[in-house]
């Protein structure tokens, strides 16, 4: 399998070059193709395994095929929900590594700094935003973000999240997202309480693990 059979469009295709990507892993040869056909899929990986781009890849490859981008102030095409700070930040560089050649812009929202920066960000206009769940209740409560338009929404590293004691915040983002979307979950383990909240967020998901 080679990223030319998962038909990427060329700007993707010439980023993963220059990161010297040279075949997808085995999670990003199996969720890569799902998502593109617009499939919810449920991913059981680990960190390490490449799941970012698994989810990061066919995302940019949707708003750019759709034209997507040029996102209004405030107002997100894709919604990246992710347990810790740095792991927000490492989604968000794979995303600008990815996306070099696009026209998508991302942007990083995280607690435990001043909102400023991340406030004038989402002002200038954001297509995908990768968030940690605190900050993005606040910001939402604010209303600095509204995710009314968010079409894509993945979910990273649910277990953690759980695990982290962000059940709430999750349900209150799920309650604040559009019906009509495209939802990714991943998760390195899937005890039950995962199970379940895997279907309040997904819709006929085909399930892939590595
Ligand atoms: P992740 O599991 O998403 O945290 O990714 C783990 C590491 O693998 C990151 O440093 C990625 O840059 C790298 N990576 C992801 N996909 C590929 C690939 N297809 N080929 C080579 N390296 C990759």
């Amino acid at each position: 399998m080679t990223f030319e059979q998962l038909e990427l469009a060329e700007p993707i295709l010439r980023a993963l070059k220059k990161e010297n990507y040279s075949r997808p892993t085995d999670i990003q040869a199996q969720a890569i193709p799902h998502v593109l056909n617009r499939r919810d899929v449920m991913g059981s990986a680990q960190t390490g395994t490449g799941k970012t781009a698994a989810f990061a890849i066919p995302i940019l490859q949707h708003l750019e095929r759709d034209r997507r981008y040029g996102g209004k102030r405030g107002v997100v095409n894709a919604l990246i929900v992710t347990p810790t700070r740095e792991l927000a930040i490492q989604i968000g560089e794979s995303l600008t590594a990815y996306g070099h050649y696009t026209g998508i812009r991302n942007t990083v929202i995280f607690g435990g700094v001043k909102q400023g920066k991340q406030v004038e960000a989402l002002r200038r206009g954001v297509d995908i935003l990768v968030a940690t769940p605190g900050r993005l209740l606040d910001l939402m409560d604010q209303g600095i973000i509204s995710l009314s338009k968010v079409e894509y929404f993945v979910l990273d590293e649910a277990d953690r999240m759980l695990d982290m004691g962000f059940i709430h915040d999750i349900r209150k983002i799920i309650a604040r997202l559009p019906a009509e979307r495209q939802s990714l979950f991943f998760s390195a383990t899937m005890p039950d309480d995962i199970v379940s909240l895997s279907r309040k967020i997904l819709s006929d998901p085909v399930k892939v693990a590595v």
